[in-house]
């Protein structure tokens, strides 16, 4: 998702920028300021004691504003992203945009501040004063609306600059120019963006070499455990030695471990779209490990893949592997294949069934040459793309 919050004082042109923010982003408006308009127009209760308020230029309390907020984000989790026109306006409203975001699984993706000095706002409220029939564009009212903007909305500014996604631009330019400045941030912030992919599927289902292909077609980062934990021992790392204490011990390899090497993996992968997880998380537990990781870097899983093929034909690819001389251990015997399998089933699929609850999970047919599957999943994930921008 892309949310926007534009933000800036009464008159910086914060309705007019929206307009085409809404049509060509294709994001779902919110104006807390025209939601009230309208609960006072149908004279709702909440209409009723937000009126005073917002006649004298005054901020209405965060409690009427996170009841029309919520209905209308929780209302609409489809949509491609949110605008938001006027809110947050207080600190504690930041708190609260946050604590939606997160309902949502997603996180605000920058706020775009349109700076005008005072008395350009004042000119401006002034003149659309004549057209805009508002009670609350009077003079008195104007310089009242400013100052609760100097006092309880600047400070939202710093909630922003210290997340590191406030981004300020002249607001006293022309409509055109301003809107071209937009236009680069938003680029900007949409190239940081990441397609983060979990591919799963049975052993022999061909996540690995699928994995890999689409990694380099797509400029992703391929990351496997397996491959990770052996590029350890062979280096003879420190983490190398421990994990081959492990191994020669028949012991499982502790989460701490591939964590540490997860996250090494992607604080250090740079000029990449996007990651490709394949071989984690198999627990719930590296689930939840995947997610946290991935939102301490800014970004979340975009999709989830699962390759779907019957039994019968997985243990057949697995034991023609075995013939082969891209035979792995675990590929030697019928029992170790069934083994795998089985615990793919009791340890993996129900993190599936988790994520089918918080992602997109989409389930590819697996059978078929590499090419048929090859190209199924091209289709997903070139569409996933499409709707990222
Ligand atoms: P606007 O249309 O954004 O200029 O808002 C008009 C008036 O609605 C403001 O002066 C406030 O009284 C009220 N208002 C709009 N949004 C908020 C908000 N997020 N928090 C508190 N009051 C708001």
């Amino acid at each position: 998702m892309l949310n926007v919050a534009l933000f800036g004082p009464p008159g910086a042109g914060k309705g007019t920028q929206s307009e085409f923010l809404i049509k060509e982003y294709k994001l779902y408006y919110i104006s807390t300021g025209e939601l009230l308009r309208k609960e006072i127009a149908n004279r709702t209760k909440l209409g009723l004691e937000a009126k005073n308020v917002i006649e004298a230029g005054g901020l209405v309390s965060d409690e009427i504003i996170v009841q029309i907020i919520e209905n209308t984000i929780t209302g609409n989790p489809d949509s491609r992203g949110f605008l938001f026109d006027g809110f947050p306006r207080t600190y504690i409203q930041a708190y609260i945009l946050e604590g939606l975001m997160i309902k949502l699984n997603t996180s605000l993706s920058c706020l775009i501040s349109l700076e005008v000095p005072e008395e350009v706002s004042v000119q401006r409220l002034l003149n659309r004063a004549k057209i805009s029939g508002r009670s609350d564009d009077n003079e008195i009212v104007i310089r009242n609306r400013l100052k609760e903007y100097r006092e309880k909305t600047m400070p939202v500014l710093n909630f922003y600059k210290e997340k590191g996604i406030c981004h300020e631009i002249d607001g006293t330019q022309s409509i055109e120019d301003v809107r071209e400045e937009i236009r680069k941030i938003i680029k900007e912030v949409l190239s940081k963006r990441l397609l983060n992919i979990v591919i799963f599927g049975y052993p022999g289902s061909g996540r690995g070499s699928q994995g890999k292909a689409l990694a380099e077609k797509y400029n992703l980062e391929y990351v496997a455990t397996g491959p990770m934990l052996d590029a350890e021992i062979k280096n003879n790392s420190a983490i190398g030695r421990k994990i081959k204490e492990l191994y020669e011990s028949g012991q499982l390899v502790p989460d701490e471990i591939v964590v540490q090497l997860i996250e090494k993996k992607i604080s250090s992968t740079k000029d990449v779209k996007g990651f490709i997880f394949k071989g984690f998380p198999r627990t719930l537990v590296q689930s939840y490990i995947l997610d946290g990781l991935l939102k301490k870097h800014g970004s979340s899983i975009s999709l989830v893949i699962d390759i779907e093929v019957p039994t019968l034909e997985l243990i057949s690819r697995l034991d023609a592997r075995s013939r082969t001389d891209r035979c792995m251990p675990y590929d030697t015997s019928t029992e170790k294949i069934v083994k795998r399998l089985q615990e793919h089933e009791k340890k993996t699929i129900p993190v599936i069934e988790k994520y089918k609850q918080m992602h997109d999970v989409v389930n590819i047919n697996g059978e078929g040459t590499f090419e048929e599957v090859f190209l199924r999943l091209c289709e997903v994930i070139e569409e996933k793309f499409k709707n990222l921008k």
